[in-house]
């Protein structure tokens, strides 16, 4: 008899809203990340955007910072937390990001702040936002269990540096990000 395939990975996947974040991208989130990862996901209460990652002159938050605050949240070793922020994120040397990931310590966060339309000065989009929100998150958890960027472009793992890349990829994972990923 064929034996089944152990999952790489035994993960649970927690949200957590980093100041503000309104329930319906919440949920919108949750039923995406159960689509893509067999893992499951769940939602936590709101944590404060922590002050020191503030910098006033950016008016933008350090994203490592923020990262270091949600590594002391993890409740046990399975624990992956995704923190999901208005906030507009920058890390040293970088303008801006999307989202970043801590591979070691199991921590995500990403920022909503780039995902509206009106941001980029055109119409508001709330399902091509909602959209955004979900491939950032699969994205930078794809980095949190240990991938790298992939070569191909309908693949989520595919680096944006734009939301143009954003919008053109997939929504999951490549058969390869697949394989590595055990899911
Ligand atoms: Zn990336
Ligand atoms: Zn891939």
């Amino acid at each position: 008899m064929k034996k089944e395939r152990e999952p790489v990975f035994k993960i649970q996947i927690k949200i957590l809203p980093v100041g503000s974040v309104e329930p319906e991208v919440l949920d919108a989130m949750l039923a995406g990340l159960v689509k893509i990862f067999p893992w499951g996901a769940t939602s936590g209460k709101e944590t404060p955007l922590p002050e020191i990652s503030y910098d006033s002159q950016k008016k933008q938050y350090n994203a490592d910072e923020i990262l270091g605050t949600l590594k002391m949240l993890r409740s046990n070793p399975h624990e992956l937390i995704i923190g999901v922020t208005n906030a507009d994120l920058y890390v040293p040397g970088l303008n801006f990001v999307f989202g970043e990931a801590d591979v070691n310590s199991s921590v995500v966060i990403i920022s909503l702040a780039r995902l509206h339309q009106e941001f980029y000065g055109l119409r508001p989009d709330r399902r091509l936002f909602l959209d955004r929100a979900v491939k950032e998150a699969v994205h930078e958890l794809g980095h949190a269990c240990g991938l790298d960027h992939c070569d191909s472009p309908a693949c989520i793992m595919y680096f944006s540096n734009s939301i143009d890349d954003t919008d053109r990829k997939g929504p999951g994972f490549c058969r390869i990000c697949k394989e590595m990923l055990g899911i």
